[in-house]
């Protein structure tokens, strides 16, 4: 691979614009993913914050639910925040009647996971391979409920009533967070994500 990664950023729903600014200032060219042969030029994909179920339904009647599977079964390096983080789940707890996923990691995902009181929260967290804490940004987040043993655990809930949950994993190329990375400052899970493309 080249020093500079083709990204894409699937652009049907949610916050497609901070990653794509995120990844370029990583040095990767970002593109917006809407079509099938969009899909079939890029080195990886990120899979935006937004609303899993609204995804999921645009994905299809795009036709794009069929190609996404495909690249992701072909091993296609992801990157998934949020809603992102529950299309690449391979199971779902909580989600709405019928709705399906991707897959990708081998892991339970559970939706609104936070509850309502703390619906939007920021949090400082280990993320494993950083020398530095992350702080995340967290908005009606899922959790990762169960991880296979192929799964590396990247980050977990440091304190409070949710403390240990999982929210930041990898399996292979494919990784996903709970929380927003792309509306911090930090850029350093972008970063990871450049370099796992380019390892891949
Ligand atoms: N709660 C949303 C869902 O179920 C995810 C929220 C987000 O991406 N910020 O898809």
């Amino acid at each position: 691979m080249t020093s500079s990664p083709t990204i894409g950023v699937f652009a049907l729903q949610g916050d497609v614009r901070e990653h794509i600014r995120m990844l370029e200032g990583c040095g990767a060219t970002a593109v917006k993913v809407r079509r099938p042969d969009e899909l079939a030029a890029v080195d990886g994909l990120v899979l935006p914050g937004g609303e899993s179920t609204t995804m999921y339904k645009l994905a299809t009647t795009f036709e794009l639910l069929e190609p996404l599977r495909e690249r992701l079964a072909d091993g296609m390096p992801a990157l998934g925040t949020c809603a992102g983080m529950i299309m690449l789940a391979d199971r779902i707890e909580a989600g709405i009647s019928g709705q399906l996923t991707l897959g990708g990691l081998d892991v339970v995902v559970r939706r609104n996971a936070f509850g309502r009181q703390v619906d939007s929260f920021e949090a400082d967290l280990d993320f494993v391979g950083f020398g530095e804490p992350f702080h995340a940004l967290f908005i009606r987040a899922p959790w990762v409920e169960k991880a296979g043993a192929d799964v590396e655990v990247l980050a977990r809930v440091a304190s409070g009533p949710a403390v240990g949950r999982i929210v930041a994993v990898r399996q292979g190329g494919v990784m996903a967070t709970s929380f927003h990375p792309e509306i911090t400052q930090d850029d350093r899970v972008h970063r990871y994500f450049v370099d796992l493309v380019m390892r891949h």
